[in-house]
C-alpha cells in the first residue's frame, strides 16, 4: 500500500488510482523562457521518482507534461507582461525561437538528471481549439463573462475557491497588487483570464482567432485543456511545486470542474521549494543556478540528484555549496561501496533480495520517503548476504532512485583497473573512493617528483602534510591511490 499526502485533503492517504490498471498523472511543465534554475529541476526530479516508483509497485502510468509558450504573464495574477515576450526582447529573438531553444535545454538538463521524458509532451500553443471548447461552454453556462475584450473565469460562481487554503474574505474584493495596475475588468479579485484580447502589450507575437476576438490563451487554460486531451476527463495525480498551488492550481480545478460538472483530479502533489539563504531561487531574481552552471564548477549534475533524494519532497531545502559537496562526498563514497562489490556467477538469493526490496519500499510508500529508500541502499552494503544479491537490490533500487549506481561503479572499477594495468601510462592519480580533488592530486604528484629526484625529507613533509588534513597515500603501480581516514 503506497500512502501519499494530497494538498487537496491536507491529508496523507493510502493511494488508489481511479481505473486500476493505469494511472494518469499530469505535470505542469516549464515556461521556456529562459533555463530551468535547480529549484524548478527539484520539482521535476521529484517528480520522476514518484512516476518511476508508480512504475515500480506495478502500475502502467501515462504522463503528461505542457510546455507554456503562450500566456504566463509576469505575475501569475495575470498581470504584467508575456514571458515568453521578455525572453525574446531580452534575447532579440522570436518567441518561437526562443521557445525551442529553451525547450530543447530543458530536456537537455533532464536527460543530465535521469529525469524520464513524460509519454506525452505538448507545448500550449498546439492546442488552441481545445480551450476554446471549455471556454465556449463556460461562456454558455455562466462560469465566464467577456470584459475589456478579455474573457474571465467568474470565481464568485463556485461554492469553494480556495481547495488548498483558506484565504481571507477581504482577498476576494477586487483589490489592487502593490505595484501592479489593478484590472478593473474583474468583478472579483480572483477572478482569471481564460482568453487575452487586450493586453497592455499590442505586440504580442503569436495571436489566434477565437469567438471572443484574435488573442491568446491565460495560462492556466493551458493545463486543464491539455490534460482532458490526452488523459480525459479525469486524472489521478496532478503535479507541481508549491508555488503553483495557488492560485494555477486553484484556477484549474475551478475551470476544469465547472467544465465537466463533475470532480476533475484525485491527487494533487506539490513539491516544496528550494531555497538559498536569502529566500527562494527564482528566475526573476536574475542571478539562479543552472545545471550547466553546476557542471562548469565540476560537479555531476547526479550528484545534484543525490542531494535532492536525500530530503523529503514536502520539506523545503536549503540549497548552499556547502551542502552540496557534503552530497558529492556522500555520492562518491556510495559508488566507491558499491564498485568493491564482486560481481559473480551465482543466483541471487531470493529470500534477502526480498527482504530488503520491502525495506525500501516501506520507506519509499510512505508519501514518497526516498531518505529512507537511500538508507535501505546502505542497509543492502551492510547486510550479510552474497555480492550478487546486493548488485541485484541496487540495481532494482536504482530504476526509481535513477543515480546510475551500477554504471558510475562499473567506471570506477575500469579507472582503478587501467592505472594497475597501465603503470607506463604515466604517474596517474586516483581516490579509493572516485573523489575528485586537483590540490591532493598536486601535492601527491609533487610528492613522487620530489622523491624521483631522492628529495625523501621533502616527499616525507608532503605525506605527513596530507596526512594533517585526514588523507592517506597508497602507493601502486604507475601511481599512487588516496583516501580519506
Ligand atoms: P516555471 O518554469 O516557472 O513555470 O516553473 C516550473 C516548475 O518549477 C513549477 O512546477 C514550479 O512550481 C517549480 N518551481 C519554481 N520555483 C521553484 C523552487 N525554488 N523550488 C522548487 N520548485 C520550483
Ligand atoms: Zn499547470
Amino acid at each position: 500500500m503506497m500512502y501519499l499526502y494530497n494538498s487537496a485533503t491536507h491529508k496523507k492517504a493510502e493511494f488508489v488510482p481511479n481505473h486500476p490498471d493505469i494511472v494518469k498523472m499530469y505535470t505542469c511543465g516549464p515556461t521556456v523562457y529562459h533555463f530551468a534554475h535547480i529549484g524548478n529541476l527539484r520539482s521535476y526530479i521529484m517528480e520522476d521518482v514518484l512516476e518511476k516508483y508508480l512504475r515500480y509497485v506495478g502500475y502502467h502510468v501515462k504522463r503528461v507534461m505542457n510546455i507554456t509558450d503562450v500566456g504566463h504573464l509576469t505575475s501569475d495574477a495575470d498581470e504584467g507582461e508575456d514571458k515568453m515576450l521578455k525572453g525574446a526582447r531580452r534575447e532579440h529573438k522570436t518567441v518561437l525561437e526562443i521557445a525551442q531553444y529553451y525547450t530543447d535545454a530543458f530536456f537537455e538538463d533532464c536527460r543530465k538528471l535521469n529525469i524520464k521524458r513524460p509519454d506525452v509532451v505538448e507545448p500550449a500553443t498546439h492546442c488552441i481549439d481545445e480551450y476554446i471548447q471549455i471556454i465556449s461552454r463556460l461562456m454558455d453556462t455562466g462560469y465566464a463573462y467577456q470584459a475589456g475584450g478579455n474573457v474571465y473565469f467568474d470565481t464568485s460562481k463556485l461554492e469553494r475557491y480556495y481547495v488548498f487554503n483558506e484565504h481571507k474574505e477581504e482577498d476576494l474584493a477586487v483589490g489592487v497588487r502593490e505595484g501592479v495596475e489593478e484590472d478593473l475588468n474583474k468583478r472579483n479579485k480572483n477572478d482569471f483570464v481564460l482568453w487575452f484580447t487586450k493586453s497592455k502589450f499590442e505586440d504580442q507575437a503569436l495571436k489566434w482567432d477565437s469567438p471572443w476576438g484574435v488573442g491568446y490563451p491565460g495560462w492556466h487554460i493551458e493545463c486543464s485543456g491539455i490534460s482532458m486531451k490526452h488523459l480525459g476527463e479525469d486524472l489521478d495525480i496532478h503535479c507541481g511545486g508549491i508555488d503553483n498551488a495557488f492560485p494555477h492550481h486553484t484556477n484549474e480545478i475551478a475551470q476544469s470542474e465547472s467544465y465537466l460538472g463533475h470532480k476533475w483530479c484525485n491527487w494533487w502533489v506539490h513539491v516544496m521549494h528550494l531555497n538559498t539563504n536569502d529566500g527562494k531561487m527564482s528566475k526573476s531574481k536574475g542571478e539562479f543556478l543552472t545545471v550547466s552552471l553546476l557542471e562548469e564548477k565540476g560537479y555531476d549534475p547526479l550528484a545534484y540528484r543525490f542531494f535532492c533524494l536525500q530530503s523529503h519532497y514536502r520539506k523545503s531545502l536549503v540549497f548552499t555549496w556547502e551542502n552540496l559537496d557534503n552530497a558529492v562526498v556522500a555520492y562518491q563514497k556510495l559508488i566507491a561501496k558499491i564498485a568493491a562489490l564482486q560481481p559473480a556467477d551465482t543466483a541471487v538469493d531470493q529470500a534477502a533480495f526480498d527482504e530488503y526490496k520491502a525495506k525500501f519500499m516501506k520507506g519509499m510508500d510512505n508519501d514518497l520517503n526516498t531518505s529512507m529508500g537511500i538508507t535501505a541502499l546502505y542497509d543492502v552494503l551492510k547486510a550479510k548476504m552474497g555480492d550478487v544479491t546486493k548488485l541485484a537490490l541496487i540495481d532494482s533500487f536504482d530504476t526509481v532512485l535513477g543515480l546510475d549506481l551500477l554504471k558510475k561503479a562499473a567506471e570506477l572499477r575500469a579507472k582503478q583497473a587501467a592505472q594497475v594495468a597501465a603503470p607506463a601510462a604515466g604517474f596517474t592519480v586516483i581516490s579509493e573512493d572516485g573523489e575528485e580533488d586537483a590540490e591532493v592530486e598536486a601535492l601527491i604528484r609533487a610528492r613522487a617528483e620530489a622523491k624521483k629526484a631522492k628529495n625523501f625529507a621533502e616527499a616525507d613533509r608532503i605525506r605527513d602534510e596530507l596526512k594533517a588534513q585526514g588523507i592517506e597515500i597508497i602507493d601502486v603501480a604507475g601511481g599512487a591511490r588516496w583516501k580519506r581516514i
